[in-house]
């Protein structure tokens, strides 16, 4: 639904009282970079771009949006790849790029506060020099926002052993749809009342726009050893993951590649990755030194009995960081294999990895795309990504075809449609799969009691009741929807 010409216009011309003329974008050469995030086969204009630096310019935005009913999409870095920053035809982006300071590193604390807009690496690198770090990695850390990390609970590598970012955040400020600040949690270990940060995080800018965080850091650890091991068989390198875990081992990251991503990867890197392998495991361990010795010996011994047909040990940080090159670059570096890819996210129980690796290539040939595995295994988290040719007529259509095949499995098998890369625009239908209508119904209350206009990133994230009905995903009796007090978008 696109503004009529009268909102804006008046939209416009108030939010050029709130930002200055630089920092407001309406022409459409502006408006064309933000006209998706990672997941580029969506692209949408919105009417404008405002890009504040300070809190009560946010919560000005917010109120007059929120006056004249216009919907806002927050954006940080545009990284995501569920097409959660895709812009509205008839709102405005919030760009929150110009909030990147590093307010405090708190090393009493093991704290650092930081605004939205700061990339998530850079709180590391501002932390490395008094000894701690900030855990949560994903891949796209040299540029994704630390804001757009709690608003997507984000993931990475060291999230097996350190949680995802909900585990990893103490306390956000967010300005809500009236443009109250509220500060969620707290300074000490538990805060009374509704956890309302952890509701916060992961809510896709659907409940608030978050203006300030508080990350924990961690001491960085004594020593780290990393092990790549090579196998034959991608299922033996899928039953290894389970045995490391099932030996009471957590390592600090527990990555997975095939094949397809194996060459892809080398390729690009060239991170030492054997190519004759069909699968490689990377796992990093880290710790003291007389507790690594001992998990190094355990883990080895695990994947020798697991059937790997090759181990090496890295004990420098050069070659240490080598090995991760080549898994930190896998995806652009698949990007050389075709012209289009695109990036599945589904999370499933660690047992269950062998047996849907093989589902996705009996998927792969049925829908004639090849498919690169590169993921998150100690999780259980799949990045399936399916290669195809967006100029090839129906090619994208049959990607998407693929890519719900994989989420529906992943369901089936007792996980869920996504481990870290939200919801957004992308998987609005297997949500119909993953929960039901009453289970919908209560997210739409969570969501009506922070915004009751529906004006934070409307559209994504919950499908509605009525288009699950469409898929024939939700029971519809005699033609009539169930709670039909509930609106219809
Ligand atoms: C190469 C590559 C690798 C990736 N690897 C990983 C990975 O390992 N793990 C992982 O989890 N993800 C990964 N991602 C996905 C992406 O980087 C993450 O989802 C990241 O958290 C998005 O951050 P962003 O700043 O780019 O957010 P954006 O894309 O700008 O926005 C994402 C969502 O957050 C909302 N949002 C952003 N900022 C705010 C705010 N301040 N307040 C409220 N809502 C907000 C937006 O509305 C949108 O819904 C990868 C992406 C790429 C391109």
């Amino acid at each position: 639904m696109s503004l009529d010409t009268n909102t804006r216009n008046d939209l416009i011309f108030q939010l050029g009282d709130i930002v200055p003329s630089e920092y407001l974008l309406t022409k459409e050469e502006q408006l064309k970079p933000y006209e998706c995030d990672g997941l580029a086969a969506y692209q949408r204009l919105p009417v404008a771009v405002a890009l504040p630096d300070t809190i009560e310019q946010v919560q000005q935005i917010v109120k007059l949006c929120s006056q004249l009913k216009v919907p806002i999409v927050a954006r940080g870095a545009g990284t995501g790849l569920s097409g959660g920053a895709l812009p509205h035809e008839g709102g405005i982006i919030l760009g929150l790029s110009r909030f990147n300071k590093i307010i405090d590193v708190d090393t009493n604390r093991q704290t650092a506060t930081v605004q939205p807009g700061v990339r998530n690496l850079a709180i590391t690198e501002a932390a490395r020099p008094h000894g701690f770090y900030y855990a949560p990695d994903p891949s796209s850390q040299i540029a994704c926002s630390i804001g757009g990390n709690v608003a997507e609970n984000a993931g990475g590598v060291h999230c097996l052993k350190y949680g995802l970012t909900v585990q990893n955040v103490q306390q956000v400020k967010i300005v809500t749809i009236d443009g109250t600040l509220l500060t969620l949690g707290s300074e000490t270990l538990d805060t009374p009342g509704y956890d309302l940060l952890a509701l916060i995080t992961g809510s896709e800018g659907m409940l608030g726009i978050i203006v300030e965080i508080v990350v924990k850091l961690l001491p960085k650890p004594h020593s780290v050893k990393v092990l790549m091991a090579s196998f034959n068989k991608v299922e033996e390198a899928g039953n290894a993951v389970a045995d490391i875990i099932g030996r009471g081992i957590i390592p600090a990251g527990l990555e997975m590649m095939d094949k397809p991503a194996i060459e892809a990867a080398e390729a690009f890197a060239k991170a030492n990755y054997p190519l004759d392998a069909a699968a490689i495991l990377l796992c990093e361990l880290d710790g003291d030194d007389d507790q690594l010795e001992e998990q190094v010996i355990l883990v080895e011994e695990t994947l020798k009995s697991a059937k790997a047909s090759h181990i090496v040990i890295a004990e420098n940080p050069e070659d240490q960081a080598k090995l991760w090159a080549g898994r930190k670059s896998a995806f652009p570096a698949v990007g050389r294999l075709s012209p289009d890819y695109y990036c599945m996210d589904g999370t499933i129980p660690r047992k269950q990895i062998a047996y849907v690796l093989q589902k996705i290539s009996e998927f792969s040939e049925h829908h004639g795309l090849l498919v690169a595995n590169v993921f998150h295994a100690g999780d259980g988290n799949l990045h399936p990504l399916i290669l195809y040719d967006a100029n090839i007529d129906g090619e994208l259509e049959t990607a998407e075809h693929f890519g719900a095949d994989i989420l529906e499995l992943c369901v089936k098998v007792g996980g869920t449609i996504t481990g870290e890369h939200g919801v957004g625009h992308e998987k609005m239908d297997q949500m119909c799969v993953q929960f039901s209508d009453t289970e919908l119904t209560q997210f739409f209350a969570v969501k009506s009691a922070f915004d009751p206009d529906s004006l934070l990133n409307p559209g994504k994230a919950i499908p509605t009741l009525h288009r699950c009905a469409e898929l024939g995903a939700m029971h519809v009796h005699n033609g009539e929807l169930p709670h039909p007090e509930i609106p219809r978008f």
